[in-house]
């Protein structure tokens, strides 16, 4: 699978010191307290893995998947709920865990959405950004990185379903989205 990359952006290990950090904030953040951490399937499995193991509080966890409605690798803004909340957020302090914010319109979604259920605190933790792309604005309390517009694969992100279990955010050689047997 490595043979598909062009380059690593993101070592594992600068990604697992990364999670340390931003569980050791969520874990000063919610002292007190016993937050639902919300992963937004199917990108944010391994970062929901790895963070929820890094704070250091009692916690929950529970998991929302979403459809983007539109054509193309942008998303319209306009979302689907494949998959809703087991839980119940009326009073609960929940954070969204979430692979990557592209142009935001997903997460934009999804906050409203939630809101309108008064959980008593929403916090949105995003392992990946790309400020150039964004279309809305969104508060994001818990951030990874801000990496360039470039469209990456591995640490839960795919490419055609595949490269989610590479360890590292990398970039695909451009030969690749070039009809690959999937
Ligand atoms: P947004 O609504 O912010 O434009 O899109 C967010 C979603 O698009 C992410 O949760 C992810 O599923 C997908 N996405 C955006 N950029 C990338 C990327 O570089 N690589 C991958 N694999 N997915 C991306
Ligand atoms: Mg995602
Ligand atoms: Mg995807």
């Amino acid at each position: 699978m490595m043979g598909d990359v062009a380059e690593i952006l993101i070592h594992s290990d600068q990604i697992q010191q990364k999670v340390r950090e931003l569980g050791g904030q969520i874990t000063e953040d919610y002292q007190g307290k016993r937050p639902l951490l919300v992963g937004i399937l199917r990108g944010a499995t391994i970062v929901m893995a790895d963070i929820m193991r890094q704070i250091d509080l009692p916690c929950e966890i529970d998991f929302m998947e979403v459809s983007s409605y539109g054509s193309g690798t942008t998303s319209s803004g306009v979302v689907r709920i494949l998959k809703d909340l087991e839980e119940d957020i009326s009073g609960r302090h929940v954070i969204i865990i979430e692979d990557i914010i592209d142009t935001g319109l997903t997460l934009s979604y999804i906050t409203r959405a939630l809101r309108t259920r008064r959980p008593a605190s929403l916090e949105i933790c995003a392992l990946l950004t790309k400020p150039s792309r964004r279309k809305v604005d969104l508060d994001v309390r818990y951030l990874g990185f801000e990496i360039p517009d470039e469209f990456v694969i591995g640490y839960g992100l795919d490419y055609a379903g595949s490269y989610r279990n590479l360890p590292h955010i990398c970039v695909l050689k451009p030969e690749v989205f070039q009809g690959t047997p999937t």
